[in-house]
């Protein structure tokens, strides 16, 4: 059975802006926790984690700082660099795994997937999507 895809995800990686409002549409973001599953392709874990992220209901859009990362990464001895983070888990399936390893064969039968990853990058007049950005 395919799992539905859920959000769309945007990993932020500068620590200065904290994305009170959605870089993509101008609303407010509330604040959210999201139990997401990252795949480190390198040691083959699979890691859940119960994030506070930043989120725009508009958008579905989930924010999360690259920066809030790094202890984790540190503690698996990865960069962040390293993380794919792939969706988020159901809730209940979260309460069964919390704190716990979920195999990395059986991630992609539990988790969420994202709808699709984005970026965007600062630019003086304000925030594009980075695909924008690119045009020369
Ligand atoms: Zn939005």
């Amino acid at each position: 059975m395919k799992i539905a895809e859920k959000y769309y995800f945007f990993l932020n990686p500068y620590k200065e802006y904290a994305f009170t409002k959605c870089p993509k549409c101008d609303g407010k973001t509330k604040v959210k926790k999201f139990p997401l599953v990252i795949f480190i392709e390198k040691t083959k874990f699979v890691l859940n984690l119960n994030k506070t992220c930043k989120y725009c209901p508009y958008c579905e859009l989930i924010i999360a700082k690259k920066e809030e990362f790094k202890p984790m990464a540190e503690a698996y001895d990865v960069k962040v660099d390293d993380f794919f983070i792939y969706g988020t888990l159901p809730i209940e399936v979260y309460k069964q795994y919390e704190n716990k390893q979920i195999n990395p064969k059986d991630f992609h039968k539990m988790a969420i997937p994202f709808k699709d990853v984005w970026k965007f990058e600062v630019q003086p007049a304000g925030w594009y999507p980075a695909t924008k950005s690119d045009k020369k």
